[in-house]
């Protein structure tokens, strides 16, 4: 497999899963296209990650400062994620 970098947040550590690479550190999937820098998915999948970065907001609130940074990259104007940097 080539070697890549994640996009969002620089990390070698991706590993394949289901025809994507996912990176190991913030989750981010990139579908698999040889000798192509990895693109993002589509929108629908973005915003899958989304609701899960909020559930983790949720659920482990010692990172919800993380898990919400997270999702502001992924959607800038997200009100719900806001409110767990403040
Ligand atoms: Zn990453």
């Amino acid at each position: 497999m080539k070697l890549i970098e994640c996009a969002r947040c620089g990390s070698g550590e991706l590993f394949e899963e289901a025809g994507y690479a996912v990176c190991a550190y913030c989750r981010s999937r990139y579908a698999l296209q040889s000798g192509e820098i990895p693109s993002r998915e589509t929108v629908v999948d973005l915003l899958l990650d989304v609701h899960v970065l909020l559930q983790k907001c949720e659920t482990d609130p010692t990172n919800s400062y993380r898990y919400a940074s997270l999702i502001l990259d992924i959607d800038p104007t997200n009100q719900n994620a806001m409110k767990y940097l403040r």
